[in-house]
């Protein structure tokens, strides 16, 4: 705990007098661009792989990046996303999935969570990403959780789209949809090209969507 608080005075000494500006701005207000959901995993940092600042991304963690699909019940997820969409206005939401995920490797590799049956049940989320990745062939463990994870990140785009304001904002053609995956070891980012759905790297094709909002017929 220690290291938290010196990083804390840290930030107040350093950190916040540079952005004073902007955190004076900030302090009655926000607009982000972005729904960014990702991974409780703390090797993953939306902001820093993004090297976006306080007020630009709104964000929901949670283990596996997963968005259930609207229901009866709706959870914190799901009221997350609605306000980000329909009072926030973001015009685009990224669900990234990240390599050595622990949540999607449980997955992959049927490991009993008898003893963990809140995981076991928050990853029924994922279970149709699951029985597509487990019908298919792999070359390694490593290669099946590797495609664990980005059939996740597409399960998750399609659970996000049963989600009222998301549909609407889709009808709208004013939200985009982005599902990528985090490299932790060489901090490259493969996108899903919804065309195709393939993932391709994000740096060579910086403008793959895995679902774009209706072109302006001004937009280049
Ligand atoms: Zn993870």
């Amino acid at each position: 705990m220690k290291a938290l608080i010196d990083g804390l005075l840290k930030f107040q000494s350093e950190a916040f007098p540079k952005r004073a500006e902007l955190f004076k701005h900030l302090a009655s207000t926000q607009s982000p661009a972005t729904l960014f959901i990702t991974c409780s995993d703390s090797r993953v940092v939306p902001e820093l792989l993004t090297q976006q600042e306080p007020g630009e991304l709104f964000v929901i963690r949670n283990a596996g990046n997963i968005v259930p699909s609207y229901g009866p019940e709706p959870g914190g997820v799901s009221a997350t996303v609605e306000y980000a969409v329909a009072v926030l206005g973001v015009t685009d939401i990224v669900i990234c999935g990240h390599s050595d995920c622990g949540a999607m490797t449980a997955i992959a590799q049927c490991k009993c969570m008898n003893h963990l049956p809140a995981v076991a049940s928050w990853l029924r989320h994922a279970e149709s990403a699951r029985v597509i990745n487990s019908a298919r062939s792999h070359v390694s463990d490593t290669a099946k959780v590797g495609s664990m994870v980005r059939e996740n990140v597409i399960a998750q785009l399609a659970n996000i789209q049963t989600h009222p304001s998301v549909r609407l904002a889709l009808e709208q053609g004013r939200l985009n949809l982005h599902g990528w995956v985090y490299d932790i070891e060489t901090g490259t980012v493969d996108a899903l090209d919804g065309a195709t759905r393939r993932f391709v790297p994000l740096a060579r094709h910086p403008h793959t969507y895995a679902l774009q909002a209706q072109r302006n017929s001004d937009v280049a």
